[in-house]
């Protein structure tokens, strides 16, 4: 038996402990078959927590999220917790998780699978067998940068300003995310600012070509500007293997590689700190998706991209890639069964629920094992 893994699960709010209570069931069949260990623990975060305890996330949830191996997260909010002060809000949560840990790297793959080709609205030629990682900078830039602010001006006009500004560390800690995850891919990376009109951008063109030089000559490095990067990105987005960039242009960008492929229900990600001495990384797994409160206790969301956040998982934190591809490939072989939760529905196919998603998963997973 290998040694075990603390996993914290924070289901969250809305959809999140529906589509948890499905993952859950994978990570046991996982512990039963897969000869892996799991030392599990589970809590409230978001609107649950509020609720519970008067704030979205607890400090000792906090110190359970520190000591674990791996967190992952379901998500959080609802219009009930709308109108609460800033510092309340569920949302919080994450935003608290994401400073504390220090997860400075958000990674967002865009996975088209052969049975949902056609989800897309890019023709499938376009995109069959896409399959790109963004990895965006998620501390620093523009969002977090300083001096910012709304000022009067002597005319008595005014004027709104941020600051865009990334040091040498910022750049290269989230750049060998990129180049280490393009070792295990394709080995090619794209990276991606406005060197062309921007001096932080200017900059960062420099800072990646030096460390490609220095630390990553064996991965082909190319260089592109933001702008050209979102229309490559509808007119080829095959062409892309690992795309690294700042806070700003990545947000942009990953929204429009998740849309590529159509299908909100079924897009996991991931953010990563960084690698300490003791050779652990802070790491939180979530789907893209939110809490989605519309169709929240109805027992029609579609479970996979918490699955699928469970099998990114498993690949980055524990170089557990068998097992990730595992539950990848039976996502994929449920799918081409023609099952589908509402968000995936096509004429043709059999509707089903989240627990009977979850249910058809299994089978397919004991099916694979057998
Ligand atoms: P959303 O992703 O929750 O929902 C958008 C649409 O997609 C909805 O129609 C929803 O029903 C559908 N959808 C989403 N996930 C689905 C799934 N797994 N299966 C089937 N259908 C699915 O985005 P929103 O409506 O903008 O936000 C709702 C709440 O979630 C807000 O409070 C928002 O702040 C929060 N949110 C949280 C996170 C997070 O926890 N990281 C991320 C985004 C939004």
């Amino acid at each position: 038996m290998a040694a075990n893994k603390k996993l914290l699960v924070l289901p969250g709010d809305g959809i999140g402990p529906e589509v948890m209570r499905e993952t859950r069931r994978v990570i046991e069949w996982m512990d039963r078959r897969r000869m892996v260990s799991f030392d599990i623990s589970e809590d409230l975060v978001g609107g649950a927590a509020l609720e519970a305890h008067g704030t979205p996330i607890t400090d000792a949830t906090m110190q359970a999220a520190k000591d674990a191996d791996a967190i992952l997260f379901g998500s959080v909010g609802g219009p009930q917790w709308d109108k609460l002060g800033f510092d309340l809000r569920p949302e919080i949560a994450i935003l608290r998780l994401r400073k504390e840990l220090d997860l400075f790297a958000n990674l967002r793959p865009a996975i088209v699978l052969d049975p949902l080709v056609d989800a897309s609205t890019l023709k499938p030629e376009v995109v069959r067998g896409l399959d790109l990682m963004i990895v965006r900078e998620s501390t620093g830039g523009v969002y977090f940068g300083t001096p910012r602010g709304i000022e009067t001006l002597a005319d008595g006009s005014k004027r709104g300003f941020d600051t865009e500004s990334y040091t040498t560390a910022e750049i290269e800690r989230v750049a060998r995310v990129g180049f280490e995850l393009a070792r295990k891919r394709g080995n090619r990376v794209t990276s991606v600012e406005k060197a062309n009109v921007m001096q932080s951008g200017l900059f960062w063109r420099q800072t990646v070509t030096a460390l490609a030089a220095r630390e990553y000559p064996d991965v082909a490095v190319a260089h592109m500007y933001a702008d050209n990067c979102a229309m490559q990105l509808v007119r080829n987005p095959r062409q892309f293997d690992v795309i690294v960039t700042s806070n700003i242009f990545g947000d942009l960008l990953s929204d429009l590689a998740s849309m590529l492929t159509g299908s909100l229900g079924m897009l996991p990600s991931a953010t990563l700190g960084a690698v300490q001495p003791s050779g652990k990384r802070h790491a939180l797994y979530e789907p893209i998706h939110g809490s989605a409160p519309d169709i929240a206790g109805k027992g029609i969301a579609n479970p996979l991209a918490q699955m699928l956040s469970f099998a990114m998982l498993l690949r980055t934190s524990f170089d557990m890639e068998e097992d990730a591809t595992l539950i990848e490939t039976a996502v994929t072989r449920v799918l081409a069964s023609g099952l589908r939760t509402g968000d995936i529905a096509a004429p043709g196919t059999t509707p089903v629920g989240t627990e009977a998603m979850g249910a058809a998963l299994l089978a397919e997973l004991d099916r694979m094992a057998a």
